[in-house]
């Protein structure tokens, strides 16, 4: 995961730490590397723009120049502020309020929707709650199925969609269902389609208006880089999400998309997927991945 990033930097930061005493140049230099890392990684312009300005102004600020140990105090900068980009704290999902809690999963076909409700719904399943898988993609015939036999595989109960019935009405059915079968948490996987067209808008919108959800996650592809981003931004615009789950991460050597959502869209990344196993989902934590990224 972020190979490439951590390799460019780590090469930077041992630079930096080289000098007995950094000048301004040095750390003009050494922010342009960064910088170069950062867009290689394929982190959106503007987000690299506004990120290095931070880090330079504290930089060149009287602290590290004056301080024993410069390259250092560069290297925690950075790693302070890549935390800030990922989102400071760990996003959790707000599920507080009514029963059953409804959850929307959304995005693009491939993207890893179904298989991540799936793992979503063991994961929650694991901390106490009773999830019910709600298959409503009735674009792809074989999604229905496909997690009817994942819900199994995870030991949660899947409502039995009807494929000719439209999709709001399969979500509203399953979240009147679910408190007649002491299930507290309603996660719908929502029809994806090759491109974010008005057709698929226009479901998702009903369909949020209809079963009014806690939480609408964008599943969107690591690998796709910039795509991901404008995803979530396109989704966000026209839907309202509440976060994003990255999938395919522990194939991504750049971390493009990790590194730009929060920035472009306002909206956290709240779990990663690494793996296709249903147990290789993850909460996001911003700390632990600028860590992995500096190495
Ligand atoms: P959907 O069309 O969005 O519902 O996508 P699927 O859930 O069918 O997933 C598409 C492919 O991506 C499948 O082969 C999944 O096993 C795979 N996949 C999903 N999440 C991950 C992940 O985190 N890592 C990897 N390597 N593969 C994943």
């Amino acid at each position: 995961m972020f190979d490439n990033l951590q390799k460019r930097l780590d090469s930077v930061f041992k630079k930096l730490k080289g000098y007995g005493r950094l000048t301004e140049e040095n750390i003009q230099e050494g922010l342009r590397e960064v910088r170069l890392a950062l867009l290689e990684a394929d982190v959106n312009y503007k987000v690299v723009k506004d990120f290095i300005a931070k880090v330079k102004e504290r930089a060149l600020g009287q602290e590290v120049m004056e301080s024993l140990t410069p390259g250092q105090q560069v290297v925690k900068i950075v790693h302070q502020e890549l935390i800030e980009l990922l989102g400071g704290k760990t996003s959790s999902l707000s599920l507080a309020g009514k029963s059953p809690a409804v959850i929307m999963l959304v995005g693009l076909q491939g993207s890893g929707k179904t298989t991540t409700s799936a793992k979503l719904a063991r994961f929650l399943k694991k901390k106490g709650r009773r999830p019910y898988l709600v298959p409503a993609d009735v674009q792809r015939p074989a999604a229905i199925k496909q997690l009817q036999v994942l819900s199994k595989q995870v030991g949660v109960e899947c409502y039995p969609s009807d494929p000719k019935e439209p999709p709001v009405e399969i979500a509203r059915k399953a979240v009147l269902k679910a408190p007649l079968m002491n299930l507290d948490t309603v996660i719908i996987d929502t029809a994806g389609r090759l491109h974010i067209d008005e057709a698929l808008m226009g479901e998702l919108k009903a369909m949020k208006e209809k079963v009014a959800p806690q939480e609408i996650l964008l599943v969107a592809d690591a690998m796709t880089g910039q795509d991901a981003v404008n995803m979530a931004k396109a989704f966000d615009d026209a839907l309202g999400i509440t976060g994003v789950i990255l999938t395919k991460l522990e194939g991504d050597a750049r971390g493009g998309a990790a590194l730009s959502i929060l920035a472009v869209t306002g909206k956290p990344i709240k779990f990663v997927g690494i793996g296709e196993k249903l147990d290789e989902l993850e909460a996001f934590h911003p700390d632990r991945v600028a860590n992995r990224i500096l190495g």
